[in-house]
C-alpha cells in the first residue's frame, strides 16, 4: 500500500469530496479507510472505527460479509458487466423476480439504475410520461413533503428542494407543491401524534384536492424523512396520503432509498402502513451496501401504459450504461438470501428495541438533547442550546460537526445533519457494539455541549 502520508497528499491534491467544503477539508487530516471488517472500518494507519452510519446508510450485513464477497467473486468469474439495452443478463433477471416477490403487492416491474437519485429521477419521468400516455396531459404537477430529500440530480432536487443545499439551482428547478408532514416537534408543537396526523392530512387533502386534475404524483419518504434530520411521522399519515391520492387519481411514489431493506424494522417502511405505492424507489441497502445499484418498481398499470407499436413512440427512453450491472445484482441476490437465512428483519426488531431503550436511558436525559426520533435503527438526536425554549445553537458553532469529531476520537464514525446527530448502524450491529455506539455518542455530546 502507498504510504499514508503520500495518500493524504494525493487526496488533497487530486480529489474533490462530495458535500464537503474543500477549504476546510484541505486544512484537516483526512481519515483514509483502507479496509473493513464486520461493522468496523479500518484506516490506513490500522485504527478501527465502528461504522455508526452504515457508510452513508447503505451497509446492511457488515463489511467483508463472506456470502456477499463470494457471490461477487463467483459472478466475476462469469462476467462483470453487460448492458440491459437490447440484451438481458442472468443476475438482473433473478433479482427482479426476487424484488417483485418481496415488494408491496401490485409492484410487478423492475427498472434498474445505479443511485437513489436516479431511482427517483426515473420515478418522476415514469409518472410524467404515464399521464401523457394516458391522455391526461394536464397532470404535470408533483407534490412532496416539506424538507424531503430525494437526491441531487435536477429532477430529484426539484422534488426535494433544500434551501441549504440547493439554493444555487433554484432557477433550474420545476415548481412542486409542498405538504407539511406531521412533524410534531417542528410544525405541531404540543399536539399528540394522532391530532398532528389528522391536521396534516386535512391540510394535504385540501391542498391536493385543490390541484386534483393537474396532479401527476405525490412523492414521500414513508415514516422517516432521513436527510431532513430524521423527521418521523406515523404510518397513519402514509395511509392517509394513499387514500387521498386514490381519491384524486394521482400516483403515490414511495422513496424507500433510505428506509428500504429493514432499516425501519420491516423490509419496507410502507408495509407498516399496509400501503402499496404505484411506484417504489430503492437503492442504498439493495446490495447490502456493496455496489451502486438502484431499482424503480412500478405497477402493471403504469407499465402497460408504455406498451405499443414502436412507431407510436410510447417507449420509456431512459437508461444508464451500468443499468442492471451483473456484479451489483449478484451482491443484491446474496444480500436477500442473508435476509432469509439470518432472519434479519426479526433480528432488527430486537436490536431496535434495544436501541430505543439505550436512547431513552442515556441520550434523552442529556441537558442539550431536545428531541430523539427513531423508526427501527434510523435515529436522529436533535441538539439545542436551550431545549425548553427551543433555542437552537448558532450555525457557526458547528455543534453537530464537533460532536461527531469527538466521537471519532473515541473510535466511532457518525455524521450529523446540522445539529441533528444521525445514528444508522448496520443491521448486523451486535448488542455490545450498540452499547458502545450509544456510550460514545452520549460522551461526545456531553464533551461538546456540556453537562
Ligand atoms: N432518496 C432518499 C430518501 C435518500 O435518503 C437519498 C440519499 N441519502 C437519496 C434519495 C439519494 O440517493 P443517492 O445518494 O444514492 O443518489
Amino acid at each position: 500500500m502507498t504510504d499514508p502520508a503520500i495518500l493524504k497528499e494525493w487526496d488533497h491534491r487530486y480529489l474533490w469530496h462530495p458535500f464537503t467544503q474543500m477549504k476546510e477539508w484541505l486544512a484537516a487530516e483526512p481519515l483514509i479507510i483502507e479496509r473493513g471488517e464486520g461493522n468496523e472500518l479500518i484506516d490506513a494507519l490500522g485504527r478501527r472505527f465502528l461504522d455508526g452510519v452504515s457508510s452513508l446508510w447503505c451497509n446492511v450485513h457488515g463489511h467483508r460479509k463472506r456470502e456477499i464477497d463470494d457471490a461477487i467473486r463467483a459472478q466475476l468469474d462469469k462476467i462483470a458487466h453487460s448492458t440491459l439495452l437490447g440484451l438481458a443478463n442472468v443476475p438482473s433477471i433473478e433479482l427482479a423476480r426476487r424484488l417483485v416477490a418481496i415488494a408491496p403487492a401490485g409492484l410487478t416491474r423492475v427498472f434498474y439504475s445505479d443511485a437513489g437519485a436516479t431511482a427517483v429521477e426515473i420515478a418522476l419521468k415514469m409518472a410524467f410520461q404515464y399521464w401523457q400516455l394516458r391522455g391526461e396531459r394536464q397532470r404535470t404537477l408533483f407534490a412532496t413533503l416539506a424538507e424531503s430529500y430525494h437526491g441531487d440530480t435536477i429532477g430529484s432536487v426539484s422534488l426535494g428542494y433544500s434551501e441549504g443545499f440547493h439554493r444555487f439551482f433554484k432557477p433550474l428547478l420545476f415548481p412542486a407543491l409542498r405538504l407539511n408532514p406531521p412533524h410534531v416537534y417542528r410544525f405541531y408543537e404540543g399536539m399528540s401524534d394522532e391530532d398532528a396526523t389528522a391536521r396534516a392530512l386535512d391540510e394535504a387533502r385540501r391542498e391536493l384536492r385543490g390541484h386534483a386534475s393537474e396532479l401527476a404524483a405525490v412523492f414521500i419518504e414513508p415514516l422517516m424523512q432521513g436527510a431532513a434530520g430524521m423527521w418521523a411521522h406515523g404510518s397513519g399519515y402514509v395511509r392517509g396520503l394513499r387514500e387521498i391520492t386514490r381519491e384524486i387519481g394521482a400516483l403515490l411514489v414511495c422513496d424507500e432509498v433510505a428506509t428500504g431493506f429493514g432499516r425501519t424494522g420491516t423490509m419496507f417502511a410502507c408495509e407498516q402502513a399496509a400501503v402499496a405505492p404505484d411506484i417504489l424507489c430503492l437503492a442504498k441497502g439493495i446490495t447490502g451496501g456493496y455496489l451502486p445499484l438502484a431499482a424503480t418498481l412500478a405497477t402493471e398499470d403504469v407499465f402497460s401504459a408504455f406498451l405499443g407499436e414502436y412507431a407510436e413512440r410510447k417507449t420509456f427512453f431512459h437508461g444508464h450504461t451500468y443499468t442492471g450491472n451483473p456484479l451489483a445484482c449478484a451482491a443484491a441476490l446474496a444480500s436477500l438470501d442473508l435476509f432469509d437465512s439470518e432472519r434479519i428483519v426479526a433480528r432488527t426488531a430486537l436490536r431496535s428495541a434495544g436501541l430505543g431503550a439505550l436512547l431513552e436511558a442515556r441520550i434523552a436525559p442529556l441537558r442539550h438533547v431536545a428531541d430523539v426520533r427513531r423508526h427501527g435503527v434510523m435515529t436522529g438526536i436533535e441538539l439545542m442550546r436551550d431545549p425548553a425554549r427551543r433555542r437552537a445553537y448558532a450555525a457557526e458553532e458547528r455543534i453537530g460537526h464537533r460532536v461527531i469529531l469527538a466521537a471519532r476520537r473515541r473510535g466511532v464514525i457518525i455524521r450529523p445533519l446540522g445539529d441533528v446527530i444521525i445514528l444508522m448502524p448496520p443491521l448486523s450491529i451486535s448488542e455490545t457494539e450498540l452499547d458502545h455506539l450509544i456510550g460514545v455518542t452520549a460522551e461526545s455530546i456531553r464533551e461538546v455541549c456540556g453537562e
